[in-house]
Formats: C-alpha cells, sequence, structure tokens
C-alpha cells in the first residue's frame, strides 16, 4: 500500500507572518488525517518558523530547493544540511519552474537528489513534458530522459526515500489539469520504466503525485486512478481551507 503525499508548493508567495498565519489556520483543519502524508514548501525564510508551528502534528515541511554543494563561495545558494538545520526534512528537485527560468538540467537535479540524500532529506523530484513536446507526441521520449537522468547512480535502498511528481509544464498555474486519463497514462508510463530500471518492487513502492491546477473540486476523480499516489498543489495550497480540501479528498 502506498500511503498518499499531498504536498504544498508556496513558490515564491508568503512572509513568515502569512506562513504562520496559515499554521494556525490549517493545522485544526487535517488534525484527523493520518492516512495522508502532508508536505508544505514555504520559502527558505519561512522554513524554520513553519516547522517550528508544525511541531507536534504530522505536518512536514520542505524546502523548495537547495544546492548540490556543501559549502562554499556560491553567493546566494542554500546546501542540504542548511535547509535540514532549519527544519525542512525534504526537497522539491527539479520544478519545471527551475528548469525553464533556472537553467536547471537533467545533470544538476540528479546531482541535488544525491546531495540531498545524502544528508538524509526526502525529495519530491519533479518531471513532465511542455505543451510543444505533447504536441509532437515526445510526452514518453522526455519522461523516460528526465527520470533515467535524474535518477542516474541512485540506488534502489535509496528510491525509498524519492517521490516522483509528474507536472505536466501545460497544467501548472494555467487552470489546465491533465485529464485523469492523461495523468494516469503518463503515471503508469513512468511506474514501468522505473520496473525496468530498478525492477517490480521498488516500481510498486514508488509515489508518483500529479501536479498542475490541482484545485479541491479535481483532487478526488485525479486519486480514483491507481497510479495516482497523490498531488503536488501550487495556487490551491496558499488558502488553508483549499489545501485542506485536497488532503481530505475522496478515496474512491
Ligand atoms: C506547482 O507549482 O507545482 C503546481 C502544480 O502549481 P499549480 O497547482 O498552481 O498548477
Amino acid at each position: 500500500m502506498r500511503t498518499p503525499v499531498i504536498a504544498a508548493n508556496w513558490k515564491m508567495y508568503k512572509t513568515i507572518a502569512e506562513a504562520e498565519e496559515f499554521a494556525r489556520e490549517f493545522m485544526p483543519l487535517v488534525k484527523d488525517t493520518p492516512g495522508v502524508v502532508k508536505v508544505v514548501a514555504p520559502p527558505f525564510t519561512a522554513i524554520r518558523a513553519l516547522s517550528e508551528a508544525f511541531k507536534g502534528t504530522d505536518i512536514r515541511v520542505a524546502a523548495q530547493n537547495i544546492y548540490y554543494e556543501t559549502k562554499g563561495a556560491y553567493t546566494g545558494e542554500v546546501s542540504p544540511e542548511m535547509v535540514k538545520e532549519a527544519g525542512a526534512s525534504c526537497v522539491i528537485v527539479g520544478h519545471s519552474e527551475r528548469r525553464q527560468y533556472f537553467h536547471e538540467t537533467d545533470e544538476t537535479v540528479n546531482k541535488k537528489i544525491k546531495a540531498g540524500l545524502y544528508v538524509g532529506l526526502g525529495i519530491i523530484f519533479c518531471i513532465g513534458e511542455s505543451l510543444e513536446e505533447r504536441q509532437a507526441g515526445r510526452t514518453f521520449d522526455i519522461l523516460k530522459r528526465q527520470v533515467a537522468e535524474g535518477l542516474r547512480g541512485i540506488i534502489e535502498e535509496d528510491l525509498a526515500k524519492v517521490v516522483i511528481a509528474y507536472e505536466p509544464i501545460w497544467a501548472i498555474g494555467t487552470g489546465l489539469t491533465a485529464t485523469p486519463e492523461q495523468a494516469e497514462e503518463a503515471h503508469s508510463y513512468i511506474r514501468a520504466e522505473l520496473k525496468e530500471m530498478y525492477g517490480p518492487q521498488a516500481a510498486a513502492d514508488m509515489r508518483i503525485l500529479y501536479g498542475g491546477s490541482v484545485k479541491p473540486d479535481n483532487i478526488d476523480t485525479l486519486m480514483a486512478r491507481p497510479d495516482v499516489d497523490g498531488a503536488l498543489v501550487g495556487g490551491a495550497s496558499l488558502e488553508a481551507q483549499n489545501f485542506a480540501k485536497i488532503v481530505k479528498f475522496k478515496r474512491g
């Protein structure tokens, strides 16, 4: 049985005070949801405060990014150990906005996954095709490459700390959601690739989240699909009531 994961990606939204306000509202709303792993990824500046606010609950805090070196002259970067010390237990790696605006490649994504795993962080590893790639019939090729390159050199034992988020770029922040059929098709393809790479057990155990305009009114049909194990939520995670409704999705 794969325990579902519902994760919030706040992107560059919320000050420390706003994050604390969210926590106050959100915690009572999800206090009876033990069967769902709940993760919130605030900006770096709010990791500490949010992890303090969530202390004693089962809500985890994630970083939205890390650098792959442990320390050094890398102005503006933050190391895996630093986000861990601040209270993050996991990190989002390879989000399409990082690939698109900050020139992250499969190679840097792979280095970041390894660096995060090295200090014991869980990884939410994002992959997904653009609209042009989908229209050109290249979706599976792109996913195959991103999975193979992103996980290059990662052993099966470490794979248990990795969750994959399939986020078609054309569905992120656009209001366009992949249909449950499109999500299932991509997720089952990814699982088949993992089976090739790591064998049936590791593939069966991997949580594959869907991301792209997930909202309270589409989460149930997405979660009803056998290979959809959770969601990575941007816009709809910024408001506590909305995000709590997603956490409390109806099981089919
Ligand atoms: C995201 O940022 O990962 C995301 C899926 O955003 P949204 O839910 O706003 O499409």
